[in-house]
């Protein structure tokens, strides 16, 4: 999970790292009121967006008044941004971050990673940060120091100042770094932290050492132990998920929608892969993925069921339910008719029901007086499924 600029530098803020003093802005009347209040001789305003790459793509700008800020929070929030690190149409501009503009005198690059190879935390830290690293480290990855960051321990600031000594630091500014580094893994540690970023970390033409750009990602595995970032992350799914397939998580259902015709309710994501491979092996095109867990109720499964039938693409519904001990068919059977009962269309459906209560599933659906055609096994489901695209098709 990918946190916005701004949530990163509040976070990482707790920790005893230096930032800059700013707020989030989400209009350009509102940045124009939140630079008056702070009243800094100089802003940055910086679009908030989970790409990077921001700097060289005119992400980053600076103003010197807060009717400048306006103007160009107002410019930042009007049209998408796009950057070596989005999607070619690029990523929407929701906010803006106003904060206090920094003289840089010197821009360290310094990260907290997982490696992966060794299980265990790795601080990487160039001399030469700012907006190129990426590229020049590709160049040479002589341009990055690595240095290895024992978890298990809390990391005496000592063991950092070798990483201060490398980027070519001395003295008091050295011992800063080395607290600043050391602060990034107490971050990594303390949040379930994948990737502490900071870049640059500037040091100031007046000698302060200030994270002026920050990126974390959190392990989205951990974030039962972090109910203030679980929250985050609804935000964040809020702001960039389909709601479709939002809600379907509510409702215990993995769904993604796909560009096809044939709907396809499943359980088990295993179970899930194998039916769309049977269909696109056969020529098919599945309309969906759909991975109905064990934990959704038949009111649930109805919610799925119908975000199928409601796609007008879908042209046949195949549901291939294998029932076990928690997820049984007949619960499926239940959540099908609700859905055909609430749909506004009738599409031809095509059941493979196997496993627990397999025949009281059918007998369910029959009682429901939903037709049906009753495949003997996942083959036979396919074929069928088939035979219905050719015929709609010709
Ligand atoms: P990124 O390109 O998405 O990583 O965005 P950054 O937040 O790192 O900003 C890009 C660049 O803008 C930085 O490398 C700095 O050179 C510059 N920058 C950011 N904030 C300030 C600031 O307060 N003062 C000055 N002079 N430059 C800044
Ligand atoms: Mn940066």
């Amino acid at each position: 999970m990918n946190l916005y600029e701004f949530q990163a530098k509040e976070l990482i803020g707790r920790f005893g790292i230096d930032i800059p003093r700013g707020r989030v802005a989400g209009s350009a009347d509102d940045a124009e009121r939140l630079a008056r209040r702070m009243a800094f001789p100089r802003f940055a305003i910086k679009a908030q967006i989970h790409g990077g790459g921001r700097g060289i793509a005119g992400g980053v700008r600076f103003a010197s008044s807060p009717d400048d800020a306006r103007i160009v929070a107002g410019e930042l929030l009007a049209k998408p941004l796009v950057t070596s690190q989005t999607k070619p149409s690029g990523e929407r501009v929701r906010w803006v971050y106003v904060e206090e503009a920094f003289d840089i005198a010197q821009e360290i690059y310094a990260a907290v990673v997982v490696d992966r190879a060794r299980g265990d935390l790795e601080l990487l830290v160039s001399a030469a940060g700012g907006v190129d690293i990426e590229e020049r480290a590709a160049a040479d990855p002589r341009v990055i120091a690595r240095f290895p960051v024992d978890v298990t321990m809390s990391p005496p600031e000592s063991d950092f100042i070798g990483a201060a000594h490398a980027v070519g630091l001395t003295g008091g500014i050295a011992q800063k770094a080395a607290e600043v580094f050391a602060n990034m893994a107490r971050v990594a540690t303390g949040l379930d932290a994948t990737l502490v970023e900071i870049n640059p970390l500037a040091i100031t033409t007046d000698g302060r050492m200030i994270a002026l750009d920050a990126k974390l990602s959190i392990d989205p595995n951990a974030l039962f132990r972090h109910p203030a970032l679980a929250a985050l992350r609804a935000q964040i799914q809020m702001d960039e998920g389909d709601p479709k397939e939002l809600a379907a998580d509510r409702h215990q259902i993995n769904y993604q929608k796909m560009d096809g015709r044939i709907g396809v309710v499943v359980n088990g994501a295993g179970l899930a892969l194998a039916t769309n491979d049977m269909l696109i092996d056969a020529g098919g095109k599945p309309a969906n993925f759909m991975d109905i867990r064990t934990t959704a109720s038949s009111l649930d499964i109805a919610y799925g069921v119908g975000v199928i039938l409601e796609n007008p693409a879908t042209q046949v519904v195949l549901i291939n339910i294998h029932g076990g001990g928690m997820q049984r068919c007949d619960t499926v059977a239940e959540g099908v008719a609700v859905a055909l009962r609430r749909a506004r269309r009738q599409v031809p459906l095509v059941v493979c029901f196997a496993g627990n209560n397999a025949d009281f599933a059918r007998t369910r659906l029959k009682g429901a007086g939903v037709s049906f055609i009753d495949a003997r096994d996942m083959s036979d489901a396919v074929s069928h499924v088939m035979s219905i695209v050719a015929k709609a098709a010709a």
